[in-house]
């Protein structure tokens, strides 16, 4: 092209829709824009230093940098690099050539899908990057100098994909030095908020905070005076992410100082693993276990995904193991095929490396701690249980590999494995774990075994119910009983005495078709019988409820056992010889108590209840 000429041009007739089509595309993530243009810059700039340090050019101290400059007079948000630049016909050919019709693939391709966020955040991938630009703009220029010494360029070009470039600039010291680019953005309505200082900061640190090259920022309506000193010298960014290095360098206030930097946490993380993959799986991140001590908590974490510290977005679910989304960390994956859709992602067989690389050594973690700091592994259970116990449920592998270093909390203190339960309980109850998930309301049942050296674990939270199932599935023989749903045979007598005589005739009357009855002698003679709620039955009634709330509730069966050890049960049936009314009057309170202790009476057995325990202290 020869000096001076000014060449009008426009984006090729095939290319007459690509606008408007790019702007729906990109509409929802607009702000994906700042990624763009900015990340162009650090390549630039990154190939500028490759070739100094290939010997193919030579700059003597070169330090590459970014500026984001705002023009709120202007309506413009320029990004400028001092990178390798462009000459006239690269500019031509890199921006209207080759990107748009990296574009046009793209939209052939995936016209159809959704927009999403994980979608948008591929699109930069596609070389169509510098036109996000045109979502925010009604005009971009362009001003380039080439490395190689040729002269400065200015191209511009309208929101419609006409451009003019003009091949020999003068205006560009204004810009650039000796070689770089400047991406003037003429900021259009739908881009407003970005000339917001406080916006269109938050939106470069969403993006780009840990980009490789230093990024400055300057609002040039501010006076100076009244810019801080640190504004124009000190970075956005920090471009040596703590991800990066080598583990045995990072000490634990970087992590933590990291951790509340970038997750905005106050509270500080149990502790955190840092994942270092070599080839060919190549990624590296830091996740961390933030504090969940209770089960309402918002169980959302964030995992942000980085492609060479570049964000691209948080939480793609097709990327990381579902559980580990309740954790909170950064993956860097510079080999992700960013550049397909979401189901490719999904079958991707690179994308199931990675979950099952991260998932191991998250298990590998758990374990260490387990066997080699099992006192700091104890006190940080309650706040990792509801993580790790989500995590056997949704990943068989997981629960294979974590399963010896689960703990459950006993209902008198303290913490065991299922190994160490079982092992301790051989004798009395084989393959069988007593719990309960009310200490308060099963309290008589808990009191009962332990009497009989038989310990009951706690299992109080929502998610335990379903967690237990998967224990079961995936442990041969072992059996999940709630402390009220049978009389443990433990608590027998070793020979069963017979009922006393009355008794089984009147308990039978009085205890109602819908509850089945037993007679069996307890080793303790002070409980004179016991309701019990069949587990089965109740599982899966409690799942149904979880499912639907207006789920009717079904009848769920009962049975009481009668304790014809006991005191009280024979004296009745002494009392019956002479006085059957009072005999009968006993029994009923007996049911009535068993019943209120498991909180089964229907409002009119309560009230019935109630006059009967008043009339019998009227009696005293
Ligand atoms: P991509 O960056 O994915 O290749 P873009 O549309 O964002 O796609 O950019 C197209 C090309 O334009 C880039 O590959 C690069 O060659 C050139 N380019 C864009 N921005 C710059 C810049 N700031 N400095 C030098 N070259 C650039």
């Amino acid at each position: 092209m020869a000096d001076n000429e000014v060449k009008k041009g426009g984006i090729g007739i095939e290319l007459d829709h690509i606008f408007p089509i790019i702007k729906k595309w990109l509409y929802s993530e607009k702000e994906i824009f700042i990624r763009e243009i900015v990340s162009n810059s650090c390549d630039a700039v990154t190939k500028l230093k490759r070739l100094i340090s290939l010997g193919e050019t030579k700059i003597d101290g070169y330090n590459g940098r970014i500026e984001v400059r705002l023009d709120n007079h202007g309506d413009t948000i320029t990004v400028i690099d001092n990178g390798i630049g462009m000459t006239a016909d690269e500019l031509e050919k890199y921006l209207c050539q080759i990107a748009l019709s990296g574009a046009l693939d793209f939209i052939e391709k995936y016209e159809g899908e959704n927009s999403d966020s994980a979608s948008a955040g591929i699109i930069g991938h596609f070389g169509l990057g510098f036109y996000s630009a045109f979502m925010v703009s009604d005009r971009v220029d362009v001003i380039t100098r080439s490395y190689n010494g040729s002269k400065a360029v200015m191209w511009s070009c309208g929101e419609d994909g006409e451009y003019e470039l003009t091949s020999d600039f003068e205006g560009s010291d204004e810009y650039i030095g000796q070689f770089g680019t400047a991406v003037v953005m003429h900021i259009n309505d739908e881009g407003r908020e970005y000339l917001s200082e406080t916006k269109l900061k938050d939106t470069l640190d969403k993006y780009c905070a840990f980009m490789p090259v230093p990024i400055f920022f300057d609002n040039i309506d501010k006076d100076e005076e009244k810019k801080s000193e640190d504004e124009s010298e000190k970075p956005l960014n920090d471009i040596a992410p703590l991800w990066l290095k080598n583990p045995s360098d990072c000490s634990d206030d970087e992590y933590r100082e990291f951790y509340r930097k970038v997750f905005k946490d106050y509270k500080e993380p149990l502790f955190w693993i840092h994942l270092k993959a070599d080839y060919p799986l190549n990624f590296k991140g830091i996740l961390f276990f933030p504090a969940i001590s209770s089960e309402y908590e918002s169980l959302e974490g964030q995992v942000k995904l980085y492609y060479n510290q570049v964000f691209v977005a948080d939480n793609i679910k097709e990327v990381i193991p579902e559980y580990l989304l309740m954790l909170k960390g950064v993956l860097d994956c510079p080999e992700l095929p960013l550049n397909v859709s979401r189901s490719y992602l999904q079958n991707s067989g690179y994308v199931s490396k990675i979950s099952a690389h991260i998932t191991k050594k998250v298990a590998d973690k758990l374990n260490s701690m387990f066997s080699g700091e099992r006192d700091e592994y104890e006190k940080k259970w309650r706040d990792i249980k509801t993580f790790v116990e989500y995590g056997c449920m949704r990943d068989k592998k997981f629960f294979d590999r974590i399963k010896d270093s689960v703990l459950f909390e006993k209902c008198s203190g303290g913490f065991l494995t299922l190994n160490e339960y079982l092992d301790s309980a051989k004798e009395k109850h084989e393959n069988k774990v007593y719990y309960a998930n009310d200490k308060t309301i099963q309290s008589k049942y808990i009191s009962l075994l332990s009497s009989e050296g038989i310990e009951t674990v706690l299992l109080d939270r929502i998610i335990d119910s379903q967690f237990i199932t998967t224990v079961e599935m995936n442990t041969e023989g072992v059996k999940f009983v709630r402390v009220d749903s049978e009389v443990a045979d433990a608590l027998k007598d070793t020979e069963s005495k017979d009922a006393p005589p009355h008794v089984e005739d009147i308990f039978k009357k009085l205890v109602g078709e819908k509850t089945k009855i037993e007679f069996s002698s307890f080793k303790d003679r002070s409980t004179p019988a016991i309701l019990s709620v069949s587990e089965e039955m109740r599982r899966f009634d409690d799942m149904m409820k979880l499912y639907s709330k207006d789920a009717p509730g079904m009848e769920i069966e009962t049975t009481l056992t009668v304790n014809t050890g006991s005191n009280l049960i024979s004296k009745i049936g002494e009392i019956y010889e002479t006085d059957p009314e009072k005999a009968e009057a006993m029994a009923k309170q007996v049911i009535s108590l068993c019943k209120l202790s498991q909180r089964k009476l229907t409002s009119e057995e309560l009230s019935a209840f109630l006059a009967d325990s008043y009339n019998i202290l009227e009696k005293y």
